[in-house]
């Protein structure tokens, strides 16, 4: 496959911010733009962590790619696992379809998560990265908590206690979810069994939580934990994990059935092969244009990519808001190109870093240091991440359920539906 001579053939690796972004910005571009993507929606995940906790279905947070595109008839979209690129020969493989050959190329496949090496973590920590991995946190806590009911013996051995690793947004969010589910719902649902025995505790390596905020948004954010009854350990760092112990470094051993892992990131694996120079994490170097040294018709967006911001000269964080505002530049510098015109420089409108707690609970640090915490906080939150959700309709979805859940505390969806049975 390849573009059919007529016009240039534009190849989009991944539908998350930053691909979703990179098409919109070729909106008008005289060009065939293929947007190729290993699964058939496109993922909010700034929101995973409340599927994970039931606040939401997982169809506010999934949205279908090519709903998306109906409106661009200049746009095709593929489902299909990238396997193999080759810069010099432009051309790309796919796990499930014949090779495409392009003539520029939009690199936006993110992120992995990253469990340096800790001992156990791979086969039993519970990452919050992806759709499924929130699924299957729900579904394994919803059946730690049935299997605690019917032998209430698995609740001395640590069933229904939760470790969360990580103090940075991934960790908090999902410490502050994860209380609200088990003191407001399982509370209810499981009467006999004291919350006491349900411990949630949220182990940070360094001497604070939110290493990027204020030392007041990092005060906040503790006290709420723990007024939400979430034990927060910091200057703890895991060492190694089995199904029902995860051990620290300072020898501490808890008992834990469920180790949630938000602790770190690492750029896709395909970024290591392509013989480039990278940065921290694996993430590709970018130039200001967003385009890699030495590959003018190839660019690194979002998550995989080491941004360095024009305006302040800082490296950007692995954030939605950065990855949908470098694809859509990166797209649109594409556009430009193809008309004969100079790239442009990519300059980030920063409209402040911000992360929940929990319900009327948030922080917000703005670019010149003003900061905001409370229901106000959460407002702005809410404001700034509906607006990253891709369609109305999902804004729409994800204003109902939240509101609903805000009204009732009600989190409808605690059951579980097993496919495999008649
Ligand atoms: C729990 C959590 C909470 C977060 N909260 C916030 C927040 O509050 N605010 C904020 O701004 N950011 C937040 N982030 C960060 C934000 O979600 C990411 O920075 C953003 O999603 C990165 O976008 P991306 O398009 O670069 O990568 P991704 O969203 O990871 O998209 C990559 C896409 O590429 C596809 N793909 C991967 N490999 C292949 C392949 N080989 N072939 C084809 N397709 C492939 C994937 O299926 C995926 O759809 C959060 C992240 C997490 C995990």
């Amino acid at each position: 496959m390849g573009s059919n001579g007529s016009k240039p053939l534009v190849m989009i690796l991944g539908g998350g911010f930053a691909g979703i972004g990179a098409a919109q910005g070729l909106k008008h571009a005289d060009a065939d733009v293929v947007l190729v993507d290993g699964h058939d929606y496109h993922t909010f995940q700034p929101l995973i962590y409340q599927v994970a906790t039931d606040l939401l279905a997982p169809s506010v947070v999934g949205h279908p790619i090519r709903d998306l595109f109906h409106e661009q008839p200049n746009v095709a979209v593929h489902q299909a696992t990238a396997e193999k690129l080759d810069l010099e020969s432009r051309q790309v493989q796919f796990a499930e379809m014949e090779p495409i050959t392009y003539d520029q190329l939009v690199l936006a496949m993110g992120a992995r998560v990253n469990f340096f090496g800790v001992e156990g973590a791979q086969e039993h920590a519970f990452p919050m990265y992806t759709l499924p991995d929130a699924m299957r946190i729900r579904e394994h806590v919803l059946a730690k908590w049935q299997a605690s009911d019917r032998d209430p013996r698995l609740v001395d051995d640590g069933a229904l206690n939760v470790v969360i690793v990580g103090g940075g947004p991934t960790g908090v969010e999902s410490a502050g979810a994860m209380a609200e589910l088990y003191r407001a719902n399982f509370a209810k649902d499981y009467p006999q069994i004291p919350q006491e025995k349900a411990r949630l505790i949220l182990v940070e390596g360094s001497a604070s939580l939110f290493s990027m905020f204020k030392p007041r948004l990092q005060k906040y954010a503790k006290d709420a934990l723990e007024k939400r009854g979430v034990e927060v350990l910091l200057g703890e760092v895991v060492q190694s994990v089995t199904p029902t112990r995860v051990t620290l470094k300072s020898g501490t051993e808890l008992e834990a059935h469920t180790l949630v892992w938000g602790a770190g990131l690492q750029a896709h694996p395909l970024a290591a092969s392509l013989g480039l120079d990278l940065q921290k994490g694996d993430r590709i170097p970018v130039g200001p244009d967003l385009s890699v040294a030495g590959h003018p018709e190839v660019f690194a967006v979002g998550d995989i990519a080491w941004i360095t911001d024009t305006g302040t000269e800082e490296v950007l964080p692995q954030l939605g808001s950065v990855a949908l505002q470098s694809g859509e530049h990166a797209g649109e510098n594409i556009a430009r190109m193809i008309e004969g015109k100079k790239p442009k420089p990519f300059v980030y409108k920063d409209k402040g870093t911000m992360a929940t707690i929990g319900r009327g609970a948030a922080v917000v640090q703005f670019h010149g240091g003003r900061t905001m915490t409370g229901k106000k906080a959460s407002l702005a939150w809410g404001a700034v991440h509906l607006a990253l959700l891709a369609k109305g309709e999902d804004r729409a979805k994800a204003v109902v359920e939240w509101t609903w859940a805000g009204f009732t505390h009600e989190r409808s969806g605690r059951i579980t539906v097993h496919t495999d049975e008649e």
